[in-house]
């Protein structure tokens, strides 16, 4: 197993005025002591409702990926394994879940609903209790359940709100991605289920719903989002100036960060350090020679380690299925006059949503318009949701763009799950593969 070089890999890092991600989990921790109420939730953006609500919030993906980012999340693996949770469910339910048991461990010892003081300085977590919860997931069964078994583990005394996002199988003739009946009648059903979040909102802080705030917080995303867009786009260019770790680092940023100029100025500074790149021949991947697509959830434990050897392979990974098709892609949705609609929308678009035609569609679109070579499928080992159209895609792609892929194993998570030699091997088999389809040409 050869370790990836530190050298190749040009990864962009925008200074801003405060640590964006690091100041807003150091407020999460101290929620409690604010006398702020906490949500815990999973699955769409639902913070800007959030926020305009006057809560904390605490997203239950990021927070296990954070825990796995910093390879800290094996306390509360345990904790849920010992609970009894298998390792085959989704390592971020696992992980967070065992993060429930340790805050629900740590508020019978100590009313605070500090998480297992024993544990904390390993967990470097301190995640306050929830007053309640909120599940808006799309796409994926465990989201529900994953809500639904804290909702046990704090002994069903927590009040929970389900948001539903039907599945669009777009399988109807007039249905596709962004329309069809289908797409309407979806959309006004989530719409409307977002306005009873907003009354439980008012029932759980006994306050009236902030809209102006909401507008307020929405202009802010629409504008983030449209900067995000600009820049990835810029990417289309062969050598790339910015690659798809490049995007997965400013994942926290899009999905969970509190709405507001700062947010809007971190992503116009993304845009003019890409566009500074593009304009003075500054490549992402210092010898671009393969453009590939991933296509997979992140694996957290590994995301500095995977970019520093795709780079070391002369690839750019350029864009993916998880970053280019997911939180807030598509900004025009946003009115931020009457913003509910096309919240509704993008919480429908999440990735794992969608039926494998309009799949197809999105991923060889972004192959054809990021001149992409080839498809690296991360089969990611306790997530179904993404796996599981995956084989389909790879086919897609081949049939109908010439495109080879290559699938690896490894999880969001869970770092036992990863082969490096896996990787290394069908890498290098693919990539000789673009080389001798070169050739002929
Ligand atoms: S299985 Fe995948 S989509 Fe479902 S909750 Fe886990 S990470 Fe999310």
């Amino acid at each position: 197993m050869s370790a990836p070089t530190l050298g190749n890999s040009n990864k962009i890092v925008i200074p801003t005025a405060t640590n964006m991600v690091g100041d807003y989990w150091e407020n999460l921790f101290t929620a409690k002591e604010r006398g702020k109420q906490v949500v815990w939730y999973n699955g769409s953006a639902v913070n800007p409702i959030f926020q305009a609500a006057g809560l904390e919030w605490c997203h239950g993906e990021a927070f296990s990926a954070r825990l796995a980012a910093q390879q800290l999340e094996k306390p509360a693996q345990l904790a849920g394994e010992e609970y009894g949770y298998i390792g085959e469910l989704c390592s971020y339910a696992r992980t967070h879940l065992g993060c429930a048991v340790l805050t629900k461990q740590a508020k019978s010892e100590d009313e605070n609903g500090i998480v297992g003081l024993v544990d904390q300085q390993q967990l470097a977590s301190r995640l306050p209790a929830p007053d309640f919860f909120v599940n808006a997931y799309a796409g994926c069964s465990t989201g529900q359940q994953w809500d639904e078994i804290s909702y046990r583990v704090f002994g069903k005394q927590v009040p929970i709100f389900n948001v539903s996002l039907p599945f669009l199988p777009s399988n109807k003739p007039d249905a596709g991605y962004l329309r069809g009946e289908e797409w309407e009648q979806a959309s006004r059903y989530v719409a409307d289920q977002l306005h009873k979040l907003i009354a439980f909102l008012e029932t759980m802080t006994g306050r009236p719903f902030d809209w102006d705030a909401l507008r307020q917080n929405m202009s802010y995303i629409k504008r983030a989002s449209e900067l995000r867009r600009e820049a990835m786009a810029l990417c289309r260019a062969a050598p790339t100036p910015a690659t798809y770790w490049d995007w997965i680092a400013s994942i926290a940023h899009i999905n969970f960060m509190p709405a507001g100029p700062e947010l809007v100025q971190y992503f116009a500074d993304v845009k003019t350090e890409v566009q500074y790149r593009l304009d003075h021949a500054i490549p992402g991947v210092r010898n671009e020679r393969y453009r590939l697509y991933f296509d997979g959830i992140m694996n957290w434990n590994k995301l500095g380690w995977l970019s520093r050897k795709f780079a070391d392979a002369d690839v750019a990974v350029v864009c993916g299925r998880y970053t280019h098709n997911a939180f807030w892609q598509e900004p025009h949705l946003i009115d931020t006059e009457d913003p509910i609609l096309g919240m509704a929308q993008h919480y429908l678009l999440c990735p794992t949503n969608h039926g494998v035609k309009t799949l197809k569609h999105l991923t060889n679109r972004d192959c054809v318009d990021y001149g992409i070579d080839g498809i690296v499928f991360h089969a990611s080992r306790t997530c179904r949701a993404f796996t599981n159209p995956q084989h389909l895609l790879a086919k897609s792609a081949q049939k109908e763009l010439g495109i080879p892929s290559m699938f690896f194993e490894g999880d969001v998570a869970d770092a036992s799950f990863y082969k490096d030699e896996i990787l290394e091997s069908r890498l290098a088999a693919m990539l000789e593969g673009i080389d001798v389809r070169r050739s002929r040409v």
